[in-house]
């Protein structure tokens, strides 16, 4: 039967590698759902559509066409056909996500989307984004919830970046956590029945091992 793992965090807990890495190993797809909201929040940028105006971000939410691949060994997003896994990390993307992702309607949109690729997906899959254990996939085989401190976060965050300031890295990241955690459509959260994994001082593999543990229990 399929398995089902949920990984939710903060900015910068390393959900991405660690989703990625575990996928890999048990053979299961890996869905990045930040990289849809940022997809549609690239296309409303590319649009025209005034991302301060949650009327108008609701009104275009059904109008592009995204497309994640889920093969953890190379995962794509395509909007309206065309490559987006680039433009999706911009700074611009990263400062204004927070805001379309808020618009209820996106949620909406962007959570049936992530249902029926869960549902589809043979093996089974592991999903990372905010709400995934909370909101989209409660009934999750497995959920961990990743946290770190934001020193960890920013630094983690700046290499990534090559050599972006760690000092405004980190401020942008605590903006983006508290947007993100205050809205009130299913926000970043740890679901009651998550295991909660610090990662601060653990290494990428370290903390690989345990949640592939945690699966294989
Ligand atoms: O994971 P990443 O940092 O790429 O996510 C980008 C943004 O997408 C988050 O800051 C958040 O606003 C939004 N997001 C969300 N729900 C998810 C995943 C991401 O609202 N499940």
């Amino acid at each position: 039967e399929s398995v089902i793992v949920a990984i939710d965090g903060p900015a910068g807990t390393g959900k991405s590698s660690t989703s990625k890495a575990v996928a890999a190993q048990l053979g299961l797809s890996y869905l990045d759902t930040g990289a849809q909201y940022r997809a549609i929040t690239w296309w409303m940028i590319s649009n025209g559509v005034d991302v301060s105006d949650p009327a108008a971000i609701a009104t275009a939410a059904g109008k592009p066409s995204i497309v994640s691949g889920t093969d953890p060994a190379g995962p794509t997003i395509t909007v309206d056909g065309m490559d987006a896994s680039g433009p999706i990390r911009t700074q611009e993307v990263s400062s204004k996500v927070s805001a379309v992702s808020a618009v209820p309607e996106v949620r909406t949109l962007i959570t049936e989307l992530q249902r029926s690729i869960a549902a589809t997906a043979a093996t089974g899959i592991v999903v990372e984004g905010r709400d995934i254990g909370t909101t989209v996939l409660p009934d999750a085989d497995l959920k961990i919830f990743l946290t770190a401190s934001p020193e960890a976060r920013a630094a983690r965050r700046s290499g990534e970046l090559k050599g972006a300031d760690v000092a405004a890295t980190r401020e942008a990241l605590i903006k983006r956590d508290a947007a993100d955690s205050s809205r009130k459509t299913s926000p970043l959260a740890k679901a009651d029945d998550a295991v909660e994994v610090d990662t601060t001082e653990l290494t990428l593999q370290q903390v690989i091992e345990c949640v592939v543990t945690l699966v294989e229990e």
